[in-house]
């Protein structure tokens, strides 16, 4: 298919990880993807990486927290394809696991910078391309820790802390909170346009993140994001789905 036809897609910190997979599946389902990484020889490692496997894969050089990176990635994709059809901000770092007394303020909008304004200042750029697309989706990679009421009911809703030991992760887990609300309201903003807005939880998977103490494959992790990212005209806005080992996933509280 020619890049004048292709569905386009941009994934953002997907030289690796979950984002790497979901560029893949992405790619295996006929999109062209754009596969976005802050470092070019890694970004360039993992587009060679899926070319050889036939994929229409193609680096993008972008770092979330640069404007002028993200300015000069929307000025070449209206260059060359015009339109986009799915954005999945995937681009996220961690933080510290320390008491929250510990963490600094600093930590925090570290963070916030990469997983929060990032996702803001990416959308923002591409919103006028996904607008030209007939139909269009954003999938934010948020996080079961970043639920709102899991924290409230102090459960962790990974499971994999016991009862009563909701993760300390004052950076990371607000984060995701504040990525969640700027989904929905993304989602309400868009509403009638075509353009659905969704937050994945991917489950815990096996990546640079965590050390690779995640339970879950890449290829797993990927399901929910892809499921969004290929909803029909018809599907849901602003929900938050997570991986649970079915098909349609589940549906997260916020
Ligand atoms: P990962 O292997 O560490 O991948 C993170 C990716 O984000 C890397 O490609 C990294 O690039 C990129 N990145 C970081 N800062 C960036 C920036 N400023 N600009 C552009 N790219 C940037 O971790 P992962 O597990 O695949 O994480 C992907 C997403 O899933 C994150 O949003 C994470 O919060 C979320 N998530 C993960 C889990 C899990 O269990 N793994 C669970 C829930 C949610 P570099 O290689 O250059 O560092």
């Amino acid at each position: 298919m020619s890049s004048a036809t292709a569905h386009v897609a941009v994934v953002t910190g997907a030289n690796k990880g979950i984002g790497f997979e979901i560029a893949r599946q992405l790619g295996r389902r006929g999109l062209l993807v754009y596969l976005g990484a802050r470092n070019e020889g890694r970004g360039r490692a993992a587009e060679q990486a899926l070319r050889a496997d036939g994929l229409d894969v193609r680096f993008l050089h972008l770092d979330v927290t640069d404007d002028t990176s993200v300015t000069l990635a929307a000025k070449r994709l209206g260059d060359e394809v015009g339109r986009l059809h799915v954005l999945v901000n995937n681009a996220g770092i961690g933080g510290p696991v320390l008491p929250a007394d510990q963490t600094s303020a600093e930590d925090v909008r570290q963070v916030y910078d990469t997983n929060v304004f990032g996702v803001v200042t990416v959308t923002n750029a591409l919103l006028p391309l996904l607008r030209r697309a007939e139909s269009a989706r954003i999938v934010n990679i948020s996080s079961a820790v970043g639920s709102l009421s899991a924290a409230a009911a102090n459960l962790d809703p990974t499971g994999v802390h016991p009862p009563g030991e909701f993760p300390v992760m004052l950076a990371y887990s607000t984060s995701k909170a504040a990525l969640n609300a700027v989904t929905l309201t993304y989602a309400n903003h868009l509403r009638g346009t075509g353009i659905l807005v969704n937050a994945a939880s991917p489950g815990f998977v096996a990546t640079d993140i965590n050390g690779h103490h995640g339970l879950l494959t890449t290829e797993q992790g990927a399901h929910i994001p892809v499921l969004l990212a290929t909803l029909d005209e018809n599907g849901p806005t602003g929900i938050f789905l997570g991986e649970d080992g079915t098909p349609a996933g589940q549906l997260l509280p916020w």
